[in-house]
């Protein structure tokens, strides 16, 4: 399948300039959805992992269904001031100001195998601070997985040495 004819791009969005890339085309074509999602599990097969970890709020559609098809469980990654338990934060640069974002403390037990998952890696900022947060609860980060990788801007250079795997790359 070529999931590229799935994904929309939309010049100008969220701001002048940029060719945003839609994937809410590709969410609702349940074929090409799933067949996306085995995808990431079949790239994923051999790692060992206790927990899958996405960022809101496409994080979560990437993630839910590959943690369900992998028989593990999931764990929200928020933006501050969103989950209802105790939490750790961390902040991160956007293009313009600040971000946080947040996990509750007891989302992951230490030692515990955490792939990340969201749907696209650009810049790497938002995954950077996943990283952070995983491994200040101790946890141990197994890798990365997107739908799709904005290539030239470098993103699996700020993730160090996790292994990091896209199903679509621009
Ligand atoms: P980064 O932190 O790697 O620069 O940006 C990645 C985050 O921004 C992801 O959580 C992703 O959802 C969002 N994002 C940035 N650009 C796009 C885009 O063109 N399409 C989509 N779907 N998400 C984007």
């Amino acid at each position: 399948m070529n999931f590229k004819d799935y994904i929309r791009e939309i010049p100008d969005f969220p701001q002048p300039g940029i060719l945003f890339k839609d994937i809410t085309t590709l969410l609702k074509h349940g074929k090409a959805y799933g067949a996306a999602i085995e995808a990431l599990k079949e790239a994923v097969k051999n790692k060992e992992i206790d927990l899958i970890a996405g960022p809101e709020a496409r994080g979560f559609v990437v993630g839910a269904p590959l943690a369900l098809a992998l028989g593990v469980g999931f764990v929200p990654i928020r933006k501050s001031g969103k989950l209802p338990g105790e939490t750790i934060e961390a902040k991160y640069a956007l293009e313009y100001g600040n971000d946080c974002l947040a996990m509750h403390k007891d989302a992951i037990a230490p030692g515990q195998k955490v792939l990340i998952a969201d749907d696209l890696l650009a810049t790497g900022g938002t995954i950077a601070t996943t990283i952070n947060l995983i491994r200040q609860l101790g946890g141990e980060v197994a890798g990365a997985a997107f739908l799709i990788e904005l290539e030239d801007l470098n993103g699996r250079e700020k993730l160090g040495d996790v292994d990091v795997f896209s199903l679509i790359k621009y």
